[in-house]
């Protein structure tokens, strides 16, 4: 047996307590990975400060989406519209497109220009290369402005971002800004993306950079305005000629959206295409009415050739 001076041992104790402290915090960062640290006032609010490094807004934690509790209180209040919206950053279309135009059975009205919070800024000032409606055979659901990979893109009202990273279904790097006007907007195609999730923006602050990414062909900018999910037509809302709003009230009603615009029962997101389903539909019917095929069908939905269809459901049929 070997004989080892006390000094020894004692430092040998010593390394041993601080590597097994070291291997308890490493412990506890990994099992309360998203511990708060620490918190930070800053002029944009409380930050909370992750053990990871990363931080959020402590308003953001529990933020409903609610930007105007007037609008969110009188919709949410009628049963029969049943309309549903909720914050998330990670998918596009908060109500799943569930939102039925034709539900819209009162006139809702929104103020889309006064100095409080709905000063309106262009979100690009160029020309009009494509205009919303239907398009070589294909739903448009917004207006394409033409600019130059590399052209700042401005937020047209006030608000907070909703979703601001590369979308696979079309649109590219897309920005989301839910405004308080009731309205949300959406940036398509952009080259690079200048704001983060949960982020407040004023009209006018710069969100991103123009471009040409997802499902594009040339550098444009694709602009759509939505109020709870249902695309509405930038043009009704804008004059693109004298860069201002057309009225400051909005009168959101079935009218104000595309003529048949669910009564088609399809509808198109970046390249693929969705039918909802009505009473009576069968797998086969929708099948053979979009001249695919029923395995088709259920591959592209995950579904079996027997699962029963829910009426009002998207099918992804291309
Ligand atoms: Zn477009």
């Amino acid at each position: 047996m070997k004989l080892v001076p006390l000094k020894t041992q004692q430092t040998r104790l010593k390394t041993m307590r601080i590597l097994s402290f070291i291997f308890f915090l490493l412990f506890a960062m990994n099992s309360f990975g998203q511990k708060i640290i620490d918190t930070l006032v800053t002029p944009q609010g409380t930050m909370l400060i992750y053990s990871n490094r990363t931080w959020i807004f402590e308003e953001d934690i529990n933020f409903d989406g609610v930007m105007n509790q007037e609008l969110h209180n009188e919709v949410s209040g009628d049963s029969t519209l049943n309309y549903f919206q909720s914050w998330d950053n990670d998918i596009c279309y908060t109500s799943q497109l569930k939102n039925d135009v034709n539900k819209l059975k009162d006139t809702i009205w929104l103020c889309v220009q006064d100095s409080a919070n709905s000063e309106f800024v262009m979100p690009f000032d160029g020309r009009i290369t494509s205009r919303f409606g239907w398009r070589r055979g294909r739903n448009h659901n917004g207006t394409d402005i033409d600019l130059v990979t590399g052209d700042t893109v401005r937020a047209a009202w006030s608000g907070k971002i909703r979703y601001a990273k590369y979308n696979t279904s079309g649109f590219g790097n897309l920005v989301v800004i839910r405004h308080h006007n009731g309205l949300e907007t959406f940036y398509a195609h952009l080259d690079k993306h200048l704001v983060v999730p949960n982020q407040t923006v004023e009209a006018g602050d710069p969100i991103g950079l123009g471009g040409n990414t997802g499902h594009s062909s040339g550098s444009h900018l694709h602009f759509e305005v939505r109020f709870y999910d249902i695309p509405m037509n930038p043009e009704r809302i804008i004059d693109f000629k004298t860069k201002k709003v057309k009225d400051e009230n909005l009168l959101v009603h079935r009218g104000a959206f595309r003529a048949g615009s669910s009564s088609s029962n399809v509808t198109y997101s970046g390249t693929k295409k969705y039918h909802r389903v009505r009473s009576g539909d069968t797998l086969g019917g929708i099948a053979s009415r979009n001249k695919t095929s029923v395995s088709r069908l259920c591959q592209l939905n995950g579904i079996r050739a027997t699962t029963v269809l829910q009426i009002g459901r998207n099918i992804r049929v291309r």
